[in-house]
């Protein structure tokens, strides 16, 4: 109080004087950027979906879970792409040649990604890349200060996804040099607000960031009764798929695969089986979507009519509730019922900040036989967006 009643009377004496009134911190307006790219087509592509957090018998807190069980399960729930990630310390780094030549490592119909757990005292993170790369020398470099690993990264040209943020094992490094955060960890459920909220600062702070799901799965369920322990029952509740990371990707390839994640085009659902949700936005009211989760563009002035769609196997006569959220809160809540759920909502972003929207989907899930104790793990939250952005820098 002393303060304060201080700094009104030095504010009046200065005032009274004629000086120039003291600068507000935020002084600096806010400015848009010039120009964002145009949205890509919204209708070339496939969604294609997978889990990007897996453990096999490479990790050493991994049980019965051997690379082929995990693909069986993968092949079984539908998976188009996956990527077994073992954590690197657990091999001093070397992945290549441990889980990438496992000849178990293989499949004719899903898409095999290369990657591991960058396992490292300030946190982990998922290291997601088409093609072989060398990840031995991002091992060597975990001590190292943020700048050198940045340019690392960028020299290695792989996808940098930081694992449960905000819970065990958060994420303690430079978020400049992340491509995606996983705002859904299905394995800490009960805590992963945490990571949402972390997800929602990032975008907050105009990183257009993708929010993606991990299983975090570590075992397999027991082929003969003398397998079963304690965690091999945890394969019950935590396992492929749980959540599940849908990508809308221009082609049925690996890079394509990295790319869509990459750029956003990202929708999460608790289970493989669940439906999936899209989330368009119509910019100049022609019926027609101009821009789907994960776009930026930037705001025309006028309403926007956002869509929300449930697509995939679903209780036709089940109601779900969508939360949908702007710029961290939430903005309305709409329903969705019948045999082809979708709602519209209207919004006008404005010109001279930045925005985004994105939908949380709530209702019954759809049954996943395999792991059934996953349905009571997820709560009721059964779909994610990802957001559609307003005048985020184009350069992120
Ligand atoms: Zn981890
Ligand atoms: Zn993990």
């Amino acid at each position: 109080m002393r303060v304060s009643v201080f700094a009104a009377l030095a504010a009046a004496t200065l005032l009274a004087a004629g000086a120039t009134p003291p600068r507000a911190v935020h002084a600096t307006p806010y400015r848009p950027p010039t120009t964002i790219p145009q949205v890509a087509s919204l209708t070339d592509g496939v969604w294609l979906k997978g889990d990007l957090h897996i453990h096999s018998r490479h990790s050493r807190d991994s049980s019965n879970n051997p690379v082929r069980k995990i693909l069986a399960l993968a092949d079984h729930a539908g998976m188009d792409y996956l990527l077994i990630s073992d954590h690197d310390n657990h091999v001093n780094g070397d992945v290549a040649h441990n889980i990438w030549v496992d000849p178990e490592y293989r499949s004719d119909r899903m898409l095999l990604l290369y990657g591991a757990e960058w396992t490292t005292h300030r946190g982990h993170a998922t290291i997601i890349s088409a093609v072989p790369y060398d990840h031995q020398a991002l091992y060597d470099i975990a001590d190292d200060r943020d700048t050198v690993i940045a340019a690392l990264k960028r020299k290695l040209g792989v996808h940098l996804s930081a694992n449960h943020p905000g819970t065990h094992d958060a994420f303690a490094f430079s978020y400049d040099f992340v491509d995606s955060v996983e705002a859904w960890n299905s394995s800490v459920w009960a805590t992963n607000a945490i990571n949402m909220h972390i997800w929602d600062d990032m975008l907050k702070s105009g990183r257009k960031m993708t929010g993606r799901g991990g299983s975090d799965s570590h075992h397999g369920v027991p082929d003969t009764p003398d397998q079963a322990t304690p965690l091999t029952y945890e394969a019950y509740i935590n396992n492929v798929g749980t959540p599940t990371t849908w990508v809308f990707a221009k082609a049925r390839t690996r890079h394509a695969v990295v790319d869509a994640l990459t750029n956003g085009r990202v929708s999460i659902s608790a289970n493989p089986y669940d439906p999936r949700v899209e989330f368009t936005a119509d910019l100049d009211d022609d019926g027609h979507p101009d821009m789907m989760q994960g776009d930026n563009a930037k705001p025309t002035g006028k309403p926007v009519a956002f869509h929300v769609a449930l697509v995939g196997r679903m209780d036709r006569a089940a109601a779900y509730s969508v939360d949908v959220i702007k710029d961290g809160e939430k903005f309305t809540t709409v329903s969705l019922t019948g045999a082809h759920p979708e709602a519209v909502f209207t919004d006008t972003p404005i010109t001279t900040a930045r925005t985004y929207y994105r939908v949380e989907v709530h209702g019954p899930q759809t049954p996943y036989p395999e792991v059934p104790g996953s349905m009571k793990l997820s709560g009721d939250m059964i779909a994610l967006s990802n957001a559609i952005c307003f005048n985020f820098d184009p350069q992120f």
